[in-house]
């Protein structure tokens, strides 16, 4: 398929990679990070080019839109592409806050989940993920604002957090500890942001080795988060182009 969309897409995924490319080059990292493109409030059909262009890690952040547009997708792919599809599917991930009462849903479809911040979703999402035959990574979520009272918190939990959550995680049948994850705080340069991040996830690692994933960067500083050592980076806008609503 090579029309007008898939041509702007194509030209959009090449100008991100090539960033990411000199990002890491300047950073003095062999391997690069890998990319998540978010599609939020972007068609199925868009995640279906994107899969012709390569693209296999995709981002959402609602449950709803999310489980909807992976089936509608995967629909499309295997009318296009018949059992080639299934042998190298897409990898849904889901980066938003979520309602504990979502979780069943979401362990449906996602292969990993990076917006862990809080016990009681923990506690949902083990029960949610029980049977799952390949267990769900997980990344706890951090909020990076200074200074924040402990009832102000919402979408990450605070640093002290980290570990009993991923102790909680680790010891979770149908749950991995994957990583951290974080959103640059509004209103402060990203770089020092990203800075604590990765002290925060270089603690993690000292008790759990295998939590490997760092996800940071976004459209505006995947740069900073390259360079503080991010695995993966989630970019929506710079790959899909200004979002059509609101969110
Ligand atoms: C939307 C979103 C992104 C992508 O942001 P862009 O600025 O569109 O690149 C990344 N992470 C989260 C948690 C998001 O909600």
């Amino acid at each position: 398929m090579t029309d007008h969309r898939t041509e702007e897409l194509a030209q959009n995924l090449a100008a991100v990679r090539d960033r990411i490319a000199r990002a890491a080059a300047q950073a003095g990292r062999g391997e690069e990070p890998e990319l998540i493109v978010v599609t939020k409030h972007f068609p199925a059909e868009d995640v279906a080019r994107l899969y012709e262009l390569g693209v296999r890690e995709i981002g959402e952040n609602k449950d709803q839109e999310a489980s909807a547009k992976a089936e509608e997708a995967a629909a499309l792919l295997r009318a296009r592409h018949g059992g080639a599809y299934d042998a190298n599917p897409l990898r849904w991930h889901f980066i938003g806050q979520l309602q504990s009462n979502k979780a069943r849903s979401v362990v449906r479809y996602a292969a990993s989940m990076h917006s862990l911040d809080r016990p009681s979703l923990l506690k949902a999402l083990k029960k949610a993920a029980a049977d799952r035959a390949d267990p769900l990574s997980c990344l706890i979520q951090v909020d990076l604002r200074e200074e924040i009272p402990e009832e102000d918190r919402r979408g990450g939990a605070s640093p002290q957090e980290v570990p009993r959550l991923a102790e909680g995680l680790a010891g979770a049948e149908g749950l991995r500890l994957a990583g951290l994850m974080a959103v640059a705080p509004l209103g402060e340069p990203a770089g020092p942001a990203f800075g604590r991040l990765a002290g925060l996830h270089r603690d993690l690692l000292a008790d759990h080795p295998g939590a490997q994933m760092l996800s940071a960067g976004m459209s505006g500083d995947l740069e900073e988060a390259v360079a503080h050592g991010a695995t993966h980076l989630r970019v929506g806008r710079d790959v899909l182009g200004r979002r059509p609503y609101p969110r």
